[in-house]
Formats: structure tokens, C-alpha cells, sequence
């Protein structure tokens, strides 16, 4: 068994669309919670709150549904 990454194709874990691996970033990404790939189509955006150290700030991590706030 050949690694899918290693044959350059991915699979979006929610609509299950072909992406290709050169194209993350732009067509897909991974879910910054739980690292699943999602295409642009199954991205959501969450807005989190971060502290600084004299203020806070927000920040956006792309995320599959599952962890849609
Ligand atoms: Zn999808
Ligand atoms: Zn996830």
C-alpha cells in the first residue's frame, strides 16, 4: 500500500472531492483542530479569541464541520 500523500492526490474527508496535494492552500487545507482535509467548498471559519499580553486579539483557524462554533 502506496501513502495517499505520497501519490499526490487527497480526498476531502466531508463531500469526499478528488484534490490534488500541490493545490493546499488554495483548493483545500487541513482542519487545524483535527487535521482533517476539507476542500474550500466543506471549510469553516472559526473566530477565536487569543489574549495578548496587554490586549486580545482574534484570530481565524479554517475548520471541518464538526467543530463549526
Ligand atoms: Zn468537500
Ligand atoms: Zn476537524
Amino acid at each position: 500500500m502506496v501513502p495517499k500523500t505520497k501519490r499526490g492526490k487527497v480526498k476531502c474527508s466531508d463531500c469526499g472531492r478528488i484534490l490534488l496535494m500541490k493545490d493546499q492552500g488554495l483548493k483545500w487545507d487541513k482542519c487545524q483542530v483535527c487535521e482533517a482535509i476539507i476542500c474550500v467548498n466543506c471549510m469553516w471559519y472559526n473566530r477565536i479569541r487569543k489574549e495578548g499580553f496587554h490586549s486580545y486579539y482574534y484570530d481565524v483557524v479554517r475548520v471541518c464541520r464538526n467543530h463549526v462554533i
